[in-house]
C-alpha cells in the first residue's frame, strides 16, 4: 500500500454516499491507517443542494465525527473535513467552517456559484478552451484565499474536453503554478478511475487523473496527494486505488502520505 491515509472521505448525508464517520474508521483501522480525514460535500447555499448535506444537518455531520473519535481516537488519528465548492461571494462562509472543522477541501465542480441562474457551468459540461480558462482561474482564486487544504481531483475540467490541446496545457499550469506558490496539494483521485475509461482525440483514459496534467503538476514540484475520495467504506482501499498505486509508478509520480495542516 502506497499511503495509509485518506483525507477525502465521504458521509451518507450527502444522500449519494454510504456510511457514516464509525464505518469509515473502522474501515480504516481494519487497513492499518494511521490518519483518516471525513470530508463529506459541505451544504453550500449557492449550490445544488441533492448531492450535499443540507445547512441543519452539519450538526449531526460533526457530532457523529465526535463521536467516532471518542471510540477510536486513540487507535486512529481523525480529521473532520468538508468538500466544498468555492465562490467568492462567501469567503465569511468559509471563515465559519473552519472555525468548526479542521480543514476544507476544494471541490469545484462548478464554474460559479448559482448554476441554475447563471446557465450551465458543470465541469463535466466544460467544451471551450475560454470554460478550461475560466475553471483554472476560479481553482487558482480558491487556493490563493488558503481556505483550503488541497484541491480535489483537479484536473476534473479535462474529463469531456476533447483533446489535451494548448488551453488545456495553459489552464492546467495556472492550477499548477498557484499550488505551488501557496503549498497546496493536487490530489490524485481514485474516483475518476471508478468512473471508468472514456475515449477522446488523445485515446482512452480515464475521466480522471491524466497523465498532461500530472507531468505538469509533477515538473512544477507541486504536492501530490493520493485519495480515495471515497464513497463507500470499501472504496478505502479498492481496485480503483490499486490502480491508481499502478499509475503514480508508471508516471513516476511523487506522492505525500500526511497532509500537513500546519504549513499554510
Ligand atoms: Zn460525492
Ligand atoms: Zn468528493
Amino acid at each position: 500500500m502506497l499511503v495509509r491515509t485518506n483525507y477525502h472521505t465521504h458521509h451518507r448525508l450527502c444522500r449519494h454516499a454510504q456510511g457514516t464517520a464509525g464505518d469509515y474508521v473502522e474501515k480504516a483501522l481494519a487497513l492499518g491507517f494511521k490518519e483518516i480525514g471525513i470530508s463529506d460535500h459541505a451544504p453550500h447555499a449557492h449550490f445544488d443542494d441533492d448531492t450535499r448535506m443540507r445547512l441543519e444537518e452539519l450538526p449531526l455531520y460533526l457530532a457523529d465525527i465526535e463521536r467516532t473519535r471518542g471510540l477510536y481516537g486513540e487507535r486512529i488519528r481523525i480529521l473532520s473535513g468538508l468538500e466544498i465548492e468555492y465562490d467568492p461571494a462567501t469567503d465569511a462562509y468559509y471563515e465559519s467552517l473552519l472555525e468548526k472543522v479542521d480543514y476544507l477541501v476544494l471541490g469545484q465542480h462548478y464554474l460559479e456559484g448559482d448554476p441554475v441562474k447563471n446557465g450551465v457551468s458543470y465541469t463535466f459540461d466544460l467544451e471551450s478552451g475560454e470554460d478550461l480558462i475560466a475553471y483554472a482561474k476560479i481553482v487558482r482564486e480558491a487556493i490563493s484565499t488558503g481556505y483550503f487544504a488541497f484541491v480535489a481531483h483537479p484536473d476534473i475540467f479535462l474529463a469531456t474536453y476533447p483533446r489535451f490541446d494548448e488551453h488545456a496545457e495553459k489552464a492546467s499550469r495556472i492550477i499548477a503554478e498557484s499550488a505551488k506558490e501557496h503549498g497546496v496539494p493536487l490530489e490524485f483521485n481514485a474516483n475518476g478511475i471508478r468512473r471508468g475509461l472514456i475515449e477522446s482525440e488523445d485515446g482512452k483514459h480515464y475521466h480522471y487523473p491524466r497523465k498532461p496534467f500530472f507531468d505538469i503538476a509533477e515538473d512544477a514540484g507541486c504536492k501530490i496527494l493520493l485519495s480515495s475520495d471515497a464513497h463507500n467504506p470499501k472504496e478505502l482501499y479498492d481496485d480503483a486505488m490499486r490502480k491508481a498505486e499502478r499509475i503514480i509508478e508508471r508516471w513516476e509520480l511523487t506522492v505525500c502520505e500526511t497532509l500537513s495542516l500546519d504549513d499554510r
